[in-house]
């Protein structure tokens, strides 16, 4: 198996950055997920590990091996795009082996590699029926297939379930982490849709404009968001934020939001006054009679296991989850509580965490 460790990758397009000073490792077996929106640098950055775009400067390291300049081919490297491209005219055997045919791997060997591939992802009964025929999900399993049976040292994804409808998409989303959890291919995997990253990935590498601004566990990114940016950018609804000028000194536990306190985590930092704005997700606020932070309810979104309620503050609208039966009228005044323990802080200006 294999190990990638890209250490301050750069790309330029003429005068423009597409990824810049990017340093991450995949280690051996790892599942992870380049994430972020449209143009922010993810296939660049994807493209360079497989070998198909040449960095303008840093390195790509395959098991220790520097293979910046290893041509794709030379790398033993599986790289999927949408996983529809299938050839038609041979069944679904034929397009299994197909990639170790053209190898040169013996008749044999392809046919034993082409039943346990099988085996692996349950498709072993439709080895013989043409590929045409098929439906959506056991064509995916093919187009996988043909990328694993190459026991590729690592796998690259790029938005492999692009084009498919969402109720399928959560399908292939649940097969591809266990066929992961049965494999354990180390796994580079771009996508935009944070559901997909979430739900797969061991690790999230959060893009924007051609910079990583965090690279941690799923639960570190919700939990513990580094910038605005990845707060806003994951979750939904996102994190709510809550502006308000202050200074902190170094211990605080509490925040004056206006005129209203707010019991937070202990601050470890000193900050000169400024805009600062505390962030909360939507399930960490309730309803609460007694609490001081007050709004007016302004609408809500009914989503059967429970609602989000967009309460209208002093300080910006906050979004709150709450139970599905929960009552109130538009306009109403309501208190909200927030969870002390799950609250964050940021600096404006910069738009990152305070520690
Ligand atoms: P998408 O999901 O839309 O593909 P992405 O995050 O994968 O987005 P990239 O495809 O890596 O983004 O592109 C990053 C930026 O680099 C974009 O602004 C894109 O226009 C630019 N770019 C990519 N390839 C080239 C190229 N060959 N020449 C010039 N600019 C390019």
């Amino acid at each position: 198996m294999a190990e990638i460790r890209v250490e301050n990758l750069r790309k330029q397009f003429g005068d423009f950055t597409a990824v810049e000073d990017s340093s991450f490792t995949v280690h051996d077996g790892e599942f992870l997920a380049l994430l972020g929106p449209s143009g922010c640098g993810k296939t660049t950055t994807l493209r360079m590990i497989a070998g198909l775009e040449l960095p303008t400067s840093g390195k790509i390291l395959l098991d220790d091996e520097d293979v910046t300049f290893n041509r794709a081919s030379a790398r033993d490297i599986a790289f999927v795009f949408q996983l529809f491209a299938l050839y038609p005219h041979m069944n679904v055997r034929k397009n299994i082996g197909f990639p170790l045919l053209s190898q040169g791997v013996a008749k044999a060997e392809i046919r034993k590699r082409v039943e346990e591939t099988a085996r692996l992802l349950q498709i072993g009964h439709i080895l013989d029926r043409s590929v045409s025929g098929l439906a959506g999900g056991d064509r995916q399993r093919v187009a996988l297939g043909r990328a694993i049976v190459r026991r590729p040292k690592c796998f690259l994804m790029d938005e492999p379930l692009g084009t498919l409808d969402a109720e399928f998409r959560e399908v292939m989303v649940h097969e591809l982490r266990e066929l992961h959890n049965r494999i354990h291919a180390t796994t580079v995997y771009v996508t935009h849709d944070q559901h997909e990253a979430m739900a797969m990935a061991d690790k999230i590498a959060v893009m924007n404009h051609g910079i990583i601004e965090q690279y941690g566990t799923p639960q570190e990114v919700y939990n513990r968001p580094a910038s605005m940016y990845v707060a806003d950018f994951i979750g939904s609804p996102p994190m709510n934020f809550l502006k308000f000028q202050s200074g902190l000194e170094s211990g605080a536990t509490t925040i004056r939001l206006g005129d209203v306190p707010i019991s937070v985590p202990e601050v470890h930092a000193v900050r000169e006054p400024g805009e600062l704005a505390l962030g909360v997700r939507p399930e960490h606020v309730r309803f609460s009679d007694t609490a001081p932070l007050r709004g007016a309810v302004y609408g809500s979104e009914y989503l059967g296991t429970n609602q989000i309620v967009s309460v209208e503050t002093a300080q910006g609208m906050v979004k709150a989850r709450v139970p599905a039966d929960l009552n109130f009228t538009i306009g109403e005044t309501v208190g909200l509580d927030l969870n002390s323990d799950k609250l964050s802080l940021f600096d404006c200006a910069s738009g990152k965490a305070v520690p």
